[in-house]
Parts: structure tokens; C-alpha cells; sequence
């Protein structure tokens, strides 16, 4: 099991959550969608950040991860904007408080 938000091994906490489908909105292939499947995992730190409804340092630090040596700033603000319309859509489908695991 690994964070959904920002990839970090053995998360701390599960947030309960229905199974959505959201349409990449920035890529070129419009007819990319991806599914997400009831609850979603979170490590301590992303925990407190949505707990605390940061939503954009959320985003911001899972895209870092992901891109690291990524030098066109262009790229990552494309994929910020990409993993912020992916978690608002978490934040409309997370159901009841997380439970630690
Ligand atoms: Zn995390």
C-alpha cells in the first residue's frame, strides 16, 4: 500500500470514499479518464493537509514527487492543475472521517 496522494510507502490513515471517474482536464487526449476505486490512502503528512483542507500544497507535493528533475515549469504546473481537479473530485466523494490504519 503506498499514499494516494503523494506515493509514500505504508500510509497511516484511509479516508472511506464512493468510486469516481474524472476526465484529465489540461492533457492534450481529452478522452482520458481515470478511475478511482472507494477508499483512498494517506500518509501522515498528506493526512494533515487534507484534514486541514490545504488543498493546494497537497497538490503541489504530489506532483513534486512525481517530477523531481522536471525543469520545464510549464510541465508542472500542467500536472498541479491536473492533480488538484483529481483531489477536488476525492473531496467531493470522501464519505466520513479517515480511520487510522
Ligand atoms: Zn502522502
Amino acid at each position: 500500500m503506498k499514499c494516494d496522494f503523494c506515493s509514500a510507502p505504508d500510509p497511516a490513515w484511509k479516508y472511506p470514499a464512493e468510486s469516481f471517474v474524472v476526465k484529465h482536464v489540461v492533457t492534450t487526449k481529452n478522452n482520458l479518464t481515470l478511475n478511482s476505486i472507494e477508499e483512498w490512502y494517506a500518509c501522515e503528512a498528506c493526512y494533515m493537509l487534507v484534514e486541514a483542507n490545504e488543498r493546494e500544497i497537497l497538490a503541489k507535493n504530489s506532483v513534486y514527487v512525481l517530477v523531481k528533475r522536471c525543469n520545464d515549469q510549464r510541465v508542472v504546473d500542467r500536472l498541479v492543475m491536473e492533480v488538484t481537479h483529481l483531489h477536488d473530485a476525492f473531496f467531493e466523494h470522501r464519505k466520513g472521517a479517515a480511520e487510522r490504519l
